[in-house]
C-alpha cells in the first residue's frame, strides 16, 4: 500500500504517456522533456506526483534540463529523513566493501543510489558533491549535505559547480569551481591512500572530483600484471593506473598525458609513493600522435594502458566516437609486443560493452594480432546501478593478451 500522506497528496500531478510505465516501473529514473505536454509544467523546478498507466511515483521536475523529471521515490515525496535514510544505505553498502586504508571513495552514486542527478565522493576528511541539474541543486543538494553532516561529520562539504553535462554523473570530465556548503574549504591538495598507494587528489581543479575513483579495482588489477613489464599509460592523467604499475614491480612505466600539468601531478605522486619518477618516463604530447610515430618501431610494452577521456556526450557523437576509439586501440595493441597485455577502458555510456568488445576485435584485426579476452570489468564497488537503467553502467574495462596471429 503506498502510504500517500500530507504535504506529498497536495503535489500537483503530471500525467505521462502510458508506455513509459514499463521503464519507469523498472526503474529507470529519467523522463525526456519531449514525453511532457508543455502546457502542464510547473514553472519552476518542485516536486510533481506522476503518473503513467498504472505507474505512480514522486519526481523532481527540472525546467532546464533535457532530462525534465528524475524520479526518486514511489510513495511520498523526500523530505529530510528520507535523505538521510538513503545516505546511511549508502554508507553501509561502502563500508562493507571499502577497504580499511582506503580513503578516498564514492559515498552516492546517484541513481545508482536512489539519488538521481547527483553524486557524493569523499576524500579522506571531505565530500565533493556534483549535481547534474539546477532543481538538483536546489531541492536535493542542502538535504543531502545536511544528511552527510550528521551522518559522517567531515571537515567540509563542497559543492563543485560543472557545465552543465546532458547525461548524468559520467557524461565526461567536470571543470569548474568549489563552494563551501558547510564547514571548512578544503586544501588545494589532499593526499588519499588506497590499497598502499598514496594519490593526490586536487578537488579544486582535478578531473571529476580529483581523482578517477572508478578504476579502484581496474587499478588493483594492473598492479597484479606488472611484474617484470615494461608498461605504457595512454591518457595518463596524474598516473593512478603508472603508479600502480610501478608498485606492482614494473621495470619502467611510460605515461603519457597531452597536459604538461598532468605529468608534472604524476611526478609528485610517484614521489608520494617513494619512486624515483627519473626511472620513468613522461611524454606530454597527443596520444594518436605519440602512437603513430610508435609504429616505426618494434613494439616493446609487455603492457599497455589504453583510458581515454570520453569521446562522446551524446547519442549524435557516436559514430565519431566509435572510430577514435577503434583507431587509439589499434594503435596501442600494435605499442604491445606478442605475449603481452592490453588493458582497455572507456568511460562512455553510449558505448555498450558489448558494442565495446566488438570494436576491440576489430582493433586487433587491424593491428594484425590475435586478441584473448582474459578479463572484463567496469566500474568500482562503491560506483553501483540502478538495476533498469543502463545508462549507470558506462565504464568498460578489458584485458587481454595480444598474441601473434596463427
Ligand atoms: N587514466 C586516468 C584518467 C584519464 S583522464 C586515470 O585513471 O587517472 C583523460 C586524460 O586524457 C586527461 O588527463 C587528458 O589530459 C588526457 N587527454 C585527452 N586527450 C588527449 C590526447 N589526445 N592525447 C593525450 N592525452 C589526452
Amino acid at each position: 500500500m503506498a502510504r500517500d500522506t500530507g504535504a506529498s497528496s497536495r503535489l500537483p500531478t503530471l500525467e505521462l504517456p502510458k508506455k513509459l510505465s514499463v521503464s519507469l516501473g523498472a526503474g529507470h529514473p529519467w523522463v525526456y522533456r519531449d514525453h511532457l505536454q508543455p502546457s502542464a509544467l510547473p514553472k519552476r523546478a518542485s516536486w510533481v506526483r506522476v503518473r503513467a498507466g498504472g505507474f505512480l511515483g514522486y519526481a523532481l521536475y527540472d525546467p532546464v534540463s533535457p532530462i525534465a523529471l528524475r524520479i526518486y521515490a514511489r510513495d511520498s515525496a523526500p523530505d529530510a529523513a528520507w535523505f538521510r535514510a538513503r545516505v546511511e544505505q549508502a554508507l553501509s553498502l561502502r563500508l562493507k566493501y571499502r577497504a580499511e586504508d582506503t580513503t578516498a571513495f564514492r559515498l552516492l552514486n546517484g541513481e545508482g543510489d536512489g539519488v538521481p542527478g547527483l553524486v557524493a565522493d569523499v576524500y579522506d576528511r571531505y565530500v565533493v558533491l556534483v549535481t547534474y541539474a539546477g532543481a538538483v541543486a536546489e531541492l536535493v543538494l542542502p538535504d543531502v549535505a545536511r544528511a552527510i553532516d550528521s551522518v559522517l561529520s567531515p571537515l567540509g562539504i563542497v559543492e563543485r559547480t560543472r557545465a552543465q553535462k546532458p547525461n548524468g554523473p559520467e557524461d565526461g570530465a567536470s571543470g569548474g569551481r568549489l563552494r563551501v556548503v558547510s564547514g571548512a574549504e578544503p586544501p588545494r591538495e589532499i593526499e588519499t591512500r588506497e590499497g598502499g598507494m598514496r594519490l593526490l587528489a586536487n578537488l579544486h581543479e582535478g578531473q571529476k572530483t580529483g581523482l578517477f575513483l572508478d578504476h579502484r579495482e581496474n587499478r588493483a588489477f594492473v598492479r597484479s600484471l606488472s611484474a617484470g613489464c615494461r608498461v605504457l599509460n595512454l591518457f595518463s592523467y596524474t598516473g593512478a593506473f603508472s603508479i600502480s604499475a610501478a608498485l606492482g614491480g614494473a621495470l619502467g612505466v611510460t605515461s603519457v598525458d597531452i597536459a604538461a600539468e598532468a605529468n608534472s601531478a604524476a611526478r609528485r605522486n610517484f614521489q608520494a609513493n617513494q619512486i624515483d619518477p627519473g626511472a620513468h618516463e613522461f611524454v606530454s604530447r597527443d596520444v594518436f600522435e605519440y602512437l603513430e610515430s610508435a609504429k616505426h618501431h618494434e613494439p616493446r610494452f609487455d603492457l599497455t594502458i589504453c583510458d581515454p577521456p570520453s569521446f562522446a556526450n551524446s547519442r549524435d557523437q557516436l559514430f565519431a566516437a566509435l572510430r577514435a576509439y577503434t583507431k587509439v586501440n589499434a594503435l596501442g595493441i600494435a605499442a604491445t609486443k606478442h605475449g603481452g597485455y592490453y588493458a582497455a577502458a572507456s568511460c562512455t555510456a553510449q558505448v555498450s560493452p558489448s558494442a565495446f568488445r566488438e570494436l576491440l576485435a576489430e582493433a586487433a584485426a587491424r593491428a594484425g594480432v590475435r586478441f584473448q579476452i582474459v578479463h572484463e570489468a567496469g566500474q568500482a564497488l562503491d560506483h553501483p546501478q540502478a538495476a533498469g537503467h543502463p545508462e549507470g553502467r558506462y565504464l568498460k574495462f578489458v584485458v587481454g593478451r595480444v598474441l601473434e596471429r596463427v
